[in-house]
């Protein structure tokens, strides 16, 4: 009889820190994106469901919903929720669409994405962060997420081409494989800048063969890293 209460009460511990959680999104969906301004209802309803606590570690997970980025290791942060919807709202996915992201971190941004779009690729440089996404992402049964460790400066050349292409880490210039993997008609965003400097964050499109430019807002991303 003890023990039924016992496992009863932890059950009412887990449902209520569930729904504390749930709540907690709404709340960052409603005060921090939509109050911006984003209102593209996939990826807001994606930011709703997806649970970004589990992808901090545990000591950050009372502040995951925070309108920060968030540590995960390594000296890497996941951005903050309103960049995360912001790249993601940006890039126009479809349900059809196969998306490349390059810098998996802890894999929220490609979590997100899995939401929304058929097929999501995603590199990263650091096996660790690489293989703690893979858990992660596996746990939470996104199997439409496909991660490998690489530098991502050459893209996923078996995988693509891609209808969009996410880069969450700053690069000093766009890297042509990206652009070459990147389909007519594709979008791709990528801060563009120095380490450690405020950094623009760019949409790249490609139309008629022709690539178009536009920078859309001053951004600080952790360095593009190099293999060598
Ligand atoms: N999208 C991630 C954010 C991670 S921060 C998330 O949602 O958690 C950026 C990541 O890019 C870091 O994990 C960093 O290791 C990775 N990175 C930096 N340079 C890279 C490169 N050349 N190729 C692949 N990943 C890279």
């Amino acid at each position: 009889m003890k023990i039924a209460w016992i496992f009863f009460f932890i059950f009412i511990l887990y449902t209520s820190s569930q729904d504390e959680y749930e709540n907690r999104r709404k709340l960052m969906v409603s005060e921090q994106i939509k109050a911006r301004g984003l209102r593209h209802e996939a990826t807001l309803r994606a930011m709703e469901t997806v649970p970004r606590h589990l992808f901090v570690p545990t000591s950050g997970r009372s502040f995951a919903y925070h309108d920060n980025p968030v540590p995960i290791g390594h000296g890497q942060t996941i951005s903050q929720p309103y960049i995360v919807a912001y790249m993601t709202q940006i890039v126009d996915p479809k349900p059809d669409h196969k998306v490349l992201e390059i810098g998996a971190g802890s894999g929220y941004q490609a979590a997100i994405l899995s939401q929304i779009v058929k097929e999501v690729y995603t590199l990263e440089i650091i096996p660790e962060l690489a293989e703690g996404a893979k858990s992660v992402l596996a746990a939470l049964q996104y199997n439409n997420v496909h991660v490998k460790t690489a530098d991502g400066y050459y893209g996923w050349e078996e995988a693509g081409p891609f209808d969009a292409i996410v880069v969450t880490a700053a690069a000093e210039h766009i890297p042509p494989p990206l652009i070459a993997q990147l389909k007519e008609g594709g979008k791709m965003i990528i801060p563009v800048g120095s380490p450690f400097m405020t950094q623009s964050l760019m949409l790249v499109e490609k139309e008629k063969g022709k690539i178009k430019t536009r920078s859309l807002m001053a951004v600080r991303f952790v360095p593009f890293t190099r293999s060598n």
